[in-house]
């Protein structure tokens, strides 16, 4: 027994490693962050002398030994070596150990165990384990716990014994065993180990619990946390950090383990904050962050500023203003300048104003115009507001465009108009606002048709002459036509009324009249459609319906007059609202009128188009050529109207009659046209020579080079927008029953904000301008590629075959200028047509653009779209761009390759059939001269090569794409 005993000791001076010092076995240390100790509450787990608690009796066998380490500290080990007796049963107990909110609590223990084998002429009861007990209870001061009363954690047996004693070498063998007691639930718990014949020394003993650390996740900070019982997670709220705010609610779990699992939902930086690793800023002065949703704070926008710290928004400058629904991210604005270059187009009763946008927006795109109107006595002097009578169009307030009509005016009286520009912040700003102010005076009233009479083969129409005439009325000029013929017949008459004889029954005539008096024709009044009845009878008047619209505004009025029909036609006119009845800018209500069906067409030049003097006109350049001459750009100015640049179309000399009057029909066909997708005429020169007629100048020229020479610069949503206008022309000819013939893009010109307008429209322009233009086997000369088939096989052109027409001209746009049908024949054309082949989606054509080109190509021309649909249709997409992502499969590149046959072999041949030959010196400079080497090449070997646009890098790109599929020897 001596010597086990001196054994132990010797031993417990061995031993280097968590030794306590006095009778505690105390651990304040964090192993890792995760894990803390229950230090504190376990300040002393062994009895006597430290804790009178435990009964001296049930310890008398374990033994209090003090020892010192290596290094010489001194340590308490308890020991217990009662090996040679039998029937032991030795119990060492703790005080009670508080839980402090743990449910899973871990048991650290060292010890030293002797090997029975190693101890000579001990008995067979020598044990080689002991047992560790806990006991859970509220009671923090029991003295006496019943064995029994203990539950028993486990047996703990040694890894490592002595096998030998030797104490020279101070050979030690200390275990380390962990143990957990899990689902604590009371405030605490005794342990206690128990001995039943073992030589054990307990070195330390370490309980402890494992928590998941404070931690600051997406600016949400979650506390420590003690871990669950048994493996469950604990659901852990986090807390915002400072100036931050729950943007969604921040939750991460706590895993038995002491780590985070799950993060979900987080906070953001308040208005004025933005995030800094864990924490938010202040924004600094000069920067603003207006959202919490906002990431960062951001400059202060152009004429704002912010001077402090942790600003939500930046302070407009003086003179500048945000308006309320101004994001906080736009510049400060301020109002408008005043308009400008005001023009005045007094039309009897009736102003159109115009006006240039100011010349400073005040940095906003919200412009509108306002305008007030004053009727003035005749030296000016004495203005009063206008009233209510008079009526603007489309409104008088809030204007978006630069232009407005009015009407319902007094004849022969002087008005003054103030034209106001305004923007968003111009109610925010003190400043009086920009204005400009117009003054105009009225001329004479038009003639209104009051009355009709019908019969089977007669019309008897009756009207009231212009209100105060500019002279005596020296005759009436009635014209009409028979609806679906247009061949006009022209009438005079020195009375009111006229009974129009020799007429079909039961058909429709649309009339016109205009006086005319000394000083020369006035206005037409509006078209009045009648139908001559069926059986002779005398018909009760229908309605008769002048219609106005403005085109421009895309607007339209509609007057109906019932009137009773008397035998008699009593003059004394019935109040009406007067109207703007102008013989030629009447769209939607009106019909083309074929300079043909003029006996003189001279008559109709005259009618449709206004004549300038030579002098007003300055040529500039040479711009392009057409069939009967030069076309040149230059400078119009027309008194009291702003200096306009013009295109300026000649017509060479020695012309004969019929040049002459071809030349002058397409200004009698384009004068009768308003609307912005229409090229506008400016007027002709007749009286002196050169003839000329004048048309608004497109600065960008013809469609078709246009796109050629801008490939691939465009987005899908311009080139709807090109579409769309073109459309929107197209729709208004075929409300006007203008069948154009020859759509196609050269005959679409562009002006420098990318509208495209439709152009070309002489008498002759098919027959002989055209170079697209062939011969069909009936004679006529038609532009194939641009044709329907039924147009082709037997002349039926309607609005209906311009619409095929249409659908080739979205495909050349989408195509930036590809040629139709590429180099096939036009014989092959009409035969492909014919068997069903439709051309297919250029590259990077959207699926929805190739199905309304196709609707376009459908061989029944009822079942293709109206071009009022075709509108409808690009308008909703350009609304809803999000149906323009599906591009259509098939491309030019595809399609070359299954239409032209033979092998590309070189590089040079394969750039010449993807039309990119222009880059063949770059690719061969570059060494690119094996088609193998292109196979790989990247977008920025093709910009060092100086292929810049993105367009074309595409088109390379995507054939490259099919040769690597493809194999390099492709047929292209
Ligand atoms: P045309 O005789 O109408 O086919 O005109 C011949 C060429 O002159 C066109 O292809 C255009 O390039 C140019 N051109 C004609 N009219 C205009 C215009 N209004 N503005 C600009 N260029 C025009």
């Amino acid at each position: 027994m001596r010597f086990i005993l001196s054994w132990l000791i010797c031993m417990s001076v061995c031993v280097c490693v968590c030794v306590c010092v006095c009778v505690c076995v105390c651990v304040c240390v964090c192993v890792r962050a995760r894990l803390c100790f229950l230090s504190l509450k376990y300040t002393h787990i062994f009895p006597p002398p430290c804790n009178p608690l435990t009964p001296p009796s049930l310890s008398l066998q374990w033994e209090e030994i003090s020892v010192m380490d290596e290094r010489n500290t001194p340590m308490r080990t308890y020991q217990v070596c009662n090996v040679m007796e039998a029937s032991q049963n030795n119990w060492l107990r703790t005080r009670h150990i508080a839980r402090d909110g743990a449910q899973r609590v871990y048991i650290e223990i060292k010890f030293t165990l002797r090997d029975c084998n190693s101890l000579p002429g001990v008995p067979g009861t020598c044990k080689e384990t002991f047992n560790m007990f806990y006991y859970e209870s509220n009671n923090a001061n029991l003295w006496f716990i019943k064995e029994s009363q203990y539950i028993k954690i486990d047996t703990i047996a040694a890894d490592e014994s002595f096998t030998q004693v030797d104490v020279g070498d101070r050979v030690m063998k200390l275990n380390t065993e962990v143990r957990d007691i899990s689902n604590l639930s009371k405030k605490g718990f005794y342990l206690a180990f128990q001995d039943l014949g073992a030589c054990i020394a307990l070195v330390s003993v370490r309980v402890f619990y494992k928590k998941c650390p404070l931690t600051v996740l997406n600016l949400a900070q979650f506390p420590d946390t003690v871990t669950g019982g048994d493996s469950a997670l604990v659901e852990v709220r986090g807390l915002c950090v400072n100036a931050s705010e729950e943007f969604e609610a921040p939750r991460m779990y706590c895993s038995a383990d002491g780590g985070w699992l799950v993060p979900i939902g987080r906070c953001v930086c308040k208005p004025g904050y933005e995030e800094q690793k864990d924490f938010c800023q202040p924004c600094r002065p000069g920067s603003y962050k207006a959202s919490a949703t906002d990431a960062y704070c951001t400059k202060c926008p152009p004429h704002s500023s912010s001077h402090l710290e942790r600003a939500s928004e930046c302070v407009c400058e003086k003179g500048f203003h945000r308006a309320e629904t101004d994001p906080r991210s736009m510049a400060c604005t301020r109002p408008p300048s005043a308009p400008e270059n005001t023009i005045s187009t007094v039309n009897e009763t009736c102003v159109t104003l115009e006006w240039s946008p100011p010349r400073d927006t005040g940095g906003r795109g919200d412009i509108t115009y306002s305008l007030r109107c004053r009727k003035c006595s005749g030296d000016d002097v004495k203005c009063a507001p206008c009233g209510s009578g008079v009526h603007f169009v489309p409104r008088q307030f809030g204007l978006s465009v630069a232009m407005v009509m009015v009407t319902d005016l007094q004849p022969h009286s002087n008005y003054s108009f103030t034209i106001e520009s305004l923007n968003g912040v111009s109610d925010l700003s003190p400043t009086p606002r920009g204005a400009v102010m117009v003054n105009v005076t009225t001329s004479q009233t038009v003639s209104v048709v009051l009355k009709e009479r019908r019969s089977k083969d007669s019309i008897t129409l009756a009207w009231q002459g212009p209100d105060r005439p500019n002279g005596a009325i020296v005759e009436y000029e009635v014209i009409y036509y028979e609806k679906r013929e247009q061949n006009y017949t022209v009438l005079k008459t020195r009375s009111n009324v006229m009974t129009v004889d020799g007429l079909k029954p039961g058909t429709t005539y649309v009339f016109r009249v205009r006086a005319r008096t000394e000083g020369g024709y006035g206005n037409y009044g509006g078209e009045i459609e009648l139908e001559t009845s069926h059986e002779g009878r005398l018909l009760t008047s229908r309605s008769v319906s002048l219609l106005s619209s403005f085109a421009s505004l895309s607007l339209s009025l509609s007057l109906s007059l019932s009137l009773f029909l008397s035998p008699i036609f009593p003059l004394s006119p019935p109040s009406l609202p007067s109207l703007c009845l102008s013989p030629v800018k009447l769209p939607g209500s009106k019909t083309y009128i074929h300079p043909h069906t003029y006996e003189d067409p001279n008559q109709a030049v005259r009618d449709f188009a206004k004549e300038i003097d030579a002098s007003s006109i300055r040529i500039e350049r040479v711009i392009g050529a057409g069939e009967f001459g030069e076309v040149c750009s230059g400078r119009l100015r027309l008194q009291g109207k702003r200096e306009i640049y013009v295109a300026i179309k000649s017509l060479k000399a020695g012309y004969s009659d019929k040049q002459r009057r071809d030349f002058l029909s397409e200004a009698s066909i384009m004068g009768q046209f308003d609307h912005p997708n229409i090229i506008r005429l400016e007027g002709v020169v007749t009286r002196c020579k050169p003839v000329m007629i004048i048309t608004e100048f497109m600065e960008n020229g013809s469609l078709d080079t246009f796109l050629k020479k801008h490939d691939g610069q465009f987005t899908v949503i311009q080139l709807v927008g090109m579409l769309r206008g073109i459309a929107s022309g197209m729709k208004y000819l075929s409300d006007m029953s203008y069948v154009h013939r020859d759509l196609a893009a050269r005959n679409i010109l562009v002006n420098s904000n990318l509208v495209c307008k439709v152009s070309d429209f002489g008498l002759s322009r098919v027959l002989e301008d055209d170079p697209e233009a062939a011969y069909t086997t009936r004679g006529g000369k038609i532009p194939i590629r641009w044709t329907s088939p039924e147009a082709i096989a037997y002349r039926k052109f309607t609005s209906a075959s311009d619409v095929w027409s249409y659908g080739i001209v979205m495909w050349e746009v989408v195509s930036y200028g590809e040629r139709p049908y590429w180099e096939m024949s036009n014989q092959d054309v009409i035969k492909a047509i014919d068997e069903g082949y439709r051309l297919p989606a250029p590259m990077d054509c959207p699926v929805v653009l190739h199905q309304l080109m196709l609707d376009c190509w459908e061989k029944g021309r009822s079942e293709r779209p109206k071009f009022g649909q075709i509108v409808t249709t690009l308008d909703k997409l350009i609304r809803n761009p999000a149906r323009l992502r599906e591009l259509a499969n098939s491309s030019i590149q595809n399609k070359l390759l299954e239409l032209v046959s033979g092998l590309v072999s070189t590089v040079e041949e394969w750039l010449e059939a993807i039309k990119m030959g222009q880059y063949k010196e770059n690719f061969s400079s570059a060494g690119y001269v094996t088609l193998d080497s292109v196979l790989y090449i990247t977008i920025s070997e093709l910009i060092k090569m100086d292929v810049t646009l993105a367009g074309h890098q595409k088109k390379i790109l995507s054939s490259v794409q099919s040769l690597q599929t493809q194999g390099t020897h492709v047929q292209v």
